[in-house]
């Protein structure tokens, strides 16, 4: 039967009370829902809206006395949502780090430059803990222009940074700073809040000539939840903790293993805010095929956000896939499509060598029309890091 031990836990879980908060009450309504898979997929799924209309105390039992910290997302699509994380969050976080960071070679004999904005959101908060956690000193650069990033590591003995991947690929843009960030003492570089395209990862390893891991995670669950290993083939997650279902992104319907769709998730210990079959926006595929590096832990495959991709012909084309092909004819920098009336247009501010018939042919292959590419001016689309990059005049959502 699948899912037998995260069912199990998932009893006991319920049992301590973790699931009567407001917000769970009424879609866990009986323990004999946790009696099976059958059973357990016929619980509603949980979406950022439900979150969005309940206050943060409405989604915890935790009492105040075990919060650790309560942090919101950036805003930036919106109103800002807030979410409590307790203790027993920080410990299975830190059981992630010692796991994955040790793997990686990170230690006491590290410094870490954590590149991104203090100010808000959890992902600074917990980037900063993680180099901690390993007994890492860390440095701060919450304004991660490429001049700070480079002034940062040329007046730190930085080892290791943690960023976004379009943050820390700025300074290829620039062959000074991309110069002095090779001959920084930068050997790794952690990507966490966003898709890493094997162009990007070329790009990033060899500007900062070092090497680059992906780390994936999300406001909701506080800290990481899935990275690399060595092997970069995949990222693993701690199954003991967190349960994914995938499902077909129009039905809901669990799909089989090794196949691509939407990442349902359900957190296995007395979490803050636990989730309960959360739908997350995010396409992935799953696979427990043994890893070269030897490790138990299963791995994702982390495809795109449902939100921000084209269906075409039956498949998925998502930013990255264009980032590729833009990539790897030199337009690095960012960039935007558009489909309208059937048509497609690619923005890059990209300064590539002119657009060569071989890459537009790439392009249309992978459109499967015909697409007109643009190169724009520098700093015009306005990209943020984390909003989206594909728009169109009937969006599939
Ligand atoms: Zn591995």
């Amino acid at each position: 039967m699948r899912y037998t031990e995260e069912l199990k836990k998932l009893r006991e879980l319920y049992k301590t009370g973790l699931f009567r908060s407001e917000f769970y009450k009424r879609n866990l309504t009986d323990i004999r829902l946790l009696d099976s898979y059958e059973t357990f997929s016929a619980i509603p799924f949980s979406y950022k809206r439900d979150i969005r209309n309940t206050s943060v105390e409405e989604r915890t039992n935790t009492s105040r006395k075990d919060i650790y910290g309560i942090f919101s997302s950036s805003g930036t699509t919106g109103e800002k949502t807030y979410y409590i994380y307790n203790r027993a969050d920080k410990k299975v976080h830190e059981e992630f780090v010692k796991t994955f960071y040790t793997e990686l070679g990170i230690d006491e004999t590290d410094i870490g430059a954590v590149m991104a904005p203090v100010d808000t959101g959890v992902m600074a908060h917990t980037m900063m803990w993680q180099f901690t956690t390993m007994g890492a000193g860390y440095v701060n650069c919450p304004v991660p222009s490429p001049e700070n990033m480079i002034e940062t590591v040329t007046k730190v003995p930085v080892t290791v940074i943690a960023t976004r991947p379009s943050i820390a690929s700025a300074v290829a843009y620039n062959p000074l700073m991309q110069k002095m960030a090779q001959e920084s003492g930068v050997t790794k570089l952690l990507m966490g809040g966003g898709f890493l395209s094997r162009e990007r990862r070329k790009l990033l390893e060899y500007s900062w000539n070092a090497e680059c891991y992906n780390m994936f995670g999300m406001s909701e669950m506080f800290g990481p939840m899935a990275g690399e290993c060595r092997q970069k083939n995949g990222l693993h997650y701690l199954n003991d903790y967190l349960m994914i279902e995938i499902v077909d992104p129009e039905t809901g319907t669990p799909l089989e293993p090794g196949q691509p769709g939407v990442a349902v998730y359900t957190t296995l210990w007395e979490k803050g805010f636990p989730l309960l079959r959360y739908w997350t926006d995010d396409l992935m595929v799953l696979t427990d095929e043994p890893c070269a590096c030897g490790s138990p832990l299963p791995r994702l495959f982390y495809l795109g956000r449902l939100g921000d991709c084209f269906r075409i012909g039956g498949g998925y084309v998502f930013p990255e896939n264009v980032e590729d092909i833009l990539f790897k004819y030199g337009f690095i920098g960012e960039y935007a499509a558009e489909k309208h009336e059937g048509a497609f247009r690619v923005k890059t501010e990209g300064n590539g060598s002119g657009i060569a018939p071989e890459m537009k042919a790439e392009m249309e292959a992978l459109f499967r029309a015909p697409v007109e590419i643009e190169a724009v001016t520098p700093g015009s689309l306005n990209y943020n890091g984390h909003g989206k990059r594909f728009t169109e005049d009937t969006r599939y959502e």
